[in-house]
């Protein structure tokens, strides 16, 4: 709202701008406005009724005075009424005068409709005409000049908001309506306004723009008395009737003690109150027997405001202050007091032409003091007199600020006027007056004054506020204290606590160092005797080093030896294979010769007995003698061959011994020596014993190294031992893992030397003993490589060892399919070629292995269809070879056959091929109850046996 009444007043020619400023020695601090600096100077010598400080300045007034106005009329906007910068900067603190025109009412139109109106008016020249007479008029010139349908606001805006902005901020105004009764003072300044709200006049409308501008820590106060006849009754108190003007000797100010001041808060109020001053001020003139138009009605509003941060007029009052000593928070605030003044006056009319009778001329007089004064004081204003009569009256008292007092203020006067010729001297004379007026011009000031009080408050409750602030934070500090020395304790506690520890744990620390070192020193002994005896090792071992390489060239040597050795023992062996023969031929020769001798002895014994003659004696005697002489050539013959076994034995027990295996030539010789009459089985696995102990002290390792020696000879020798060898379970494995396995199917593949293959055939053989190892024989091909050599040999032996080989395999069933494949079945079944009676009880193992295998996979459920040995031919090779004279492979062909029955998926074929007949058969004929039992379970089990068998046999 502030801004708002700003920006109206930068369209008022009634703007004042702000000047210097003064701190007063009564602490208040006041700024100067005035129209131009000549003005100060006259202040101080015309004010000897205020302070120095404060004085009245009348400033050479710059108004035009009279003068001619311009004949011509133009026609102008509002807006180009407002006042030009140069006007605005020389009129400052001047007293703004504008004239404002009445309508004519009824009685002007009745009683003035022959005449003229002696009122011409020229607002766009703000120019007011007087007409005399027809010939003659004066022109007088206004700060505004309204016309009579001039509305209240244009009024209002003009005029009175210009002092209600200036009394905002801070500075004192006065706003007067003078003029004849009856022209609209009232009207102008009084209207309430209560049915048309635009009819409302200046003291209802700058009470809603103060009351909108200030906020809620201000202060807004009114007073409303009426003067009359010298007396000031207090309007909105009517009972007070004369209250006195109190001057402030110090300050000069004014003040009406006893006098109502009532805090306005909201325009509903304000509008109560000044409808209760109309309503007393009607009484009160009632009671008096008077007019109201005889009094002066006064509306003083006090403003207090407090002064913030903000810029008013350009400069806030804090800069004029020192800061030194009002800085911060503590700075003492400043509040700014300023009055406004709404003055009806009296009617300006001459008092006997007022109509009021009744009244003695002193009366009269008296009533007109105030007025005259007025008048009087305006004139000594207005010509700059050195006096002015401001004492005379208590009106000129009152409006000592409003014009020249110590606060001296913005004054607007509007004067008010009748258009009627009638009243042609009333209105020349209020002309008049404004144009004296209008002369005048102010020191406009600004009161501001620092709000001890205020600042006293504050600053209490600041001391209040510090000294809780205070206790609050000693408590704290107590607090703080107290804990702080509780903390103190805990420390010095836990610290002790720690030093002890320190101390126990530093003596510990120092047994424990004295142990280490004692530790230490043991150490350092023991890593020297270590040390010594590393030298020590690092010694035997070069020795051994050395060892090692003469222990290389003696067992290079040594393998020579061996050859050569295993050469001579197969010599020897033979040789006493030989003569273990001889010997047992010559046994039995001797039996046989005992066994006559005993026969002749007994025949002589008989003939002794019977004595048929002594003829027959002596022959028989002769005879017996032969035959003693033919069993002592036996013994001796037998004699000599046990020498020369003897001697053999010797020599090669001198071989082992070259060789430096004194311990199995020991054995060796120990067991020839004490088994001089075992049997060619015990030879042998005597001979295996020996074999064993060779492979253990040379190592297996190189034995089968040596199967692939290009000597055929060394060859030969080596796969002999690993067949010896892998006749025992426990070396099966061994062998296998050592590659053995591999280096004799390679022998297979590559050699073509007969014994080589049929050794090589029967360590293989014996190696398929081992389960584990018939999976890698047939993994590694050894079926492929068994069946080529059976088809290549005739070699009766290999041949048996080729057929033992794959009969152990046959019991294998997971490896069937495979040895079917890789042909081994059929080259199992075509060595029977050959005759051999070994070889086809081989054969037959082989496939009774094969049979069982699957008959049990039937019955357990794993295995199902026609036998895998059908194709190969196998049941016509059984019922071929089945009356075969070796025991053992009948025996097996039987079983095979039965085996083969106990599967469904045969039956046919042992139909076409006549296998019934052989099973019923062998069900009859075997030499063994079990194959019988088992052929006559098969032939009961199967119901196609039994339909055939019933239908045949
Ligand atoms: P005063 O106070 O000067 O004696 P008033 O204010 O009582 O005069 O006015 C006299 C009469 O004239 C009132 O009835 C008032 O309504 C009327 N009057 C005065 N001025 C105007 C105006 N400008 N427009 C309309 N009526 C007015
Ligand atoms: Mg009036």
């Amino acid at each position: 709202m502030a801004s708002g009444l700003r920006s109206s007043s930068s369209s008022s020619s009634f703007t004042t701008a702000a000047g210097g400023g003064a701190l007063s020695s009564s602490g208040r601090f006041e700024r100067q406005l005035h129209g131009n600096g000549s003005s100060s100077s006259s202040s101080s010598s015309s004010s000897s009724a205020v302070s120095t400080q404060g004085g009245v300045s009348f400033g050479q007034t710059h108004l035009p005075g009279r003068s001619k106005a311009p004949s011509s009329r133009r026609s102008v906007t509002p807006n180009s009424r407002t006042n030009s910068g140069s006007d605005y900067e020389e009129d400052r603190g001047r007293v703004r005068v504008a004239v404002r025109l009445r309508p004519k009412n009824a009685e002007d139109i009745i009683l003035d409709s022959d005449f003229a109106d002696c009122v011409e008016l020229q607002p766009e020249l703000k120019r007011l005409k007087l007409r005399k007479n027809n010939w003659t008029s004066e022109s007088y010139r206004f700060d505004e000049v309204f016309t009579e349908t001039a509305s209240q606001k244009r009024v209002y805006e003009v005029v009175a908001k210009p002092v209600v902005e200036s009394v905002l901020n801070g500075y004192s105004g006065t706003v007067m309506a003078y003029g004849q009764t009856g022209t609209g003072k009232t009207y102008t300044l009084g209207k309430l306004g209560k049915d048309d709200a635009s009819e409302r006049g200046i003291m209802a409308r700058a009470l809603e723009d103060i009351l909108a501008s200030v906020s809620a820590s201000d202060c807004v106060e009114v007073s409303y008395f009426q003067l009359y006849m010298e007396c000031i009754q207090d309007l909105l108190a009517p009972e007070k009737i004369n209250i006195p003007i109190n001057e402030d000797p110090k300050t000069g100010e004014i003040s009406l003690p006893g006098a109502s001041v009532v805090k306005v808060q909201n325009l509903d109020q304000f509008s109560q109150l000044l409808q209760i001053g109309e309503a007393n001020r009607h009484a009160a003139n009632t009671k008096l027997n008077t007019e109201s138009s005889r009094s002066h009605a006064i509306l003083m509003v006090y403003i207090r405001r407090s002064v913030h941060e903000k810029v008013e007029d350009g400069i806030t009052s804090w800069e004029k202050v020192p800061r030194t000593t009002l800085s911060g928070s503590n700075a003492i605030p400043l509040i700014r007091k300023s009055k406004l003044l709404i003055v009806d006056l009296a009617g300006s009319e001459r008092i006997d032409k007022s109509g009021s009778e009744g009244h003695l001329l002193e009366e009269a007089k008296f009533i007109n003091l105030s007025l005259t004064s007025l008048g009087k004081c305006i004139n000594a204003l207005a010509e700059n007199s050195p006096h002015i009569p401001l004492r005379d009256s208590k009106l000129t008292r009152l409006l000592r600020d409003s014009f020249g007092g110590h606060c001296s203020a913005r004054t607007s006067l509007i004067i008010t006027i009748g258009p009627s010729a009638r009243h042609y001297a009333e209105t020349t004379s209020s002309v008049m007056f404004g144009q004296r007026a209008i002369k005048i011009v102010n020191m406009v000031k600004l009161k501001e004054e620092f709000d001890y009080e205020g600042l006293c408050r504050k600053l209490e409750h600041q001391v209040d506020h510090l000294t809780a602030e205070v206790e609050r934070k000693q408590k704290l500090r107590e607090d703080d204290k107290y804990k702080l020395e509780k903390e103190l304790k805990e420390c010095q506690d836990s610290f002790a606590e720690a030093k002890r520890n320190l101390i126990t744990r530093s003596e510990f620390l120092e047994k424990e160092n004295t142990r280490l070192e004692v530790e230490m020193k043991d150490l350092l002994n023991e890593l020297k005797c270590q040390k010594d005896h590393n030298d020590l090792m690092s010694e035997k071992a070069a020795r051994l080093e050395v060892n090692i390489k003469c222990s290389k060239q003696h067992q290079l040597e040594s393998s020579t030896y061996q050859k050569v050795l295993a050469d001579t023992t197969q010599m020897y062996e033979k040789k006493i294979a030989e003569l273990i023969k001889q010997l047992k031929d010559e046994h039995a020769h001797a039996k046989s010769v005992e066994e006559q001798l005993n026969a002749m002895k007994k025949l002589l014994n008989d003939s002794q007995k019977t004595i048929q003659g002594q003829k027959e004696v002596d022959e028989l005697t002769v005879k017996l003698q032969e035959m003693y002489q033919l069993h002592g050539q036996t013994l001796s013959e037998l004699q000599s061959l046990k020498s020369e076994q003897e001697g053999l034995l010797g020599e090669k027990d001198k071989i082992l011994y070259m060789n430096g295996n004194t311990k199995a030539s020991s054995t060796f010789g120990t067991r020839i020596g004490s088994q001089k009459t075992n049997s060619l089985r015990e030879t042998l696995s005597g001979q295996r014993a020996t074999i064993a102990k060779i492979c253990e002290e040379v190592g297996l390792q190189k034995i089968l190294q040596l199967l692939t020696s290009e000597d055929s000879d060394v060859q030969i020798h080596a796969v002999k031992v690993v067949a010896n060898l892998a006749a025992e379970d426990f070396n099966q494995e061994k062998i296998v893992e050592e590659g053995g396995l591999d280096a004799l199917l390679m022998l297979l593949r590559s050699s073509q030397n007969t014994t080589i293959l049929r050794v090589t055939s029967g360590a293989i053989a014996n190696l398929a003993m081992n389960e584990l190892n018939q999976g890698l024989i047939m993994s590694k091909g050894g079926a492929q490589l068994l069946a080529k050599i059976a088809s290549k040999t005739t070699d009766l032996q290999t041949l048996r060892m080729v057929a033992g080989a794959l009969a152990n395999l046959c019991g294998n069933e997971k490896l069937h399919i495979m040895l079917k494949e890789d042909g081994g079945i059929k080259a199992l079944l075509e060595m029977g070629r050959s005759g051999s009676n070994d070889v086809t009880a081989q054969i037959a193992r082989g496939i009774a292995n094969f049979a069982k295998c699957e008959s049990r996979g039937i019955n357990l459920g794993q295995r199902k269809g026609r036998s895998l040995l059908m194709d190969d031919g196998a049941l016509g090779w059984l019922i071929a070879n089945s009356n075969n004279s070796s025991t053992s492979a009948q025996r097996h062909v039987e079983l095979a056959l039965c085996h083969l029955a106990q599967n469904e998926d045969n039956v046919e074929d042992f139909i076409s091929s006549g296998g019934v007949k052989e099973l019923v058969r062998i069900s009859v004929e075997s030499s063994r109850e079990d194959i019988r039992n088992l052929a006559k379970k098969m032939l009961r089990s199967s119901p196609t046996f039994r339909t055939i068998k019933a239908e045949k046999y």
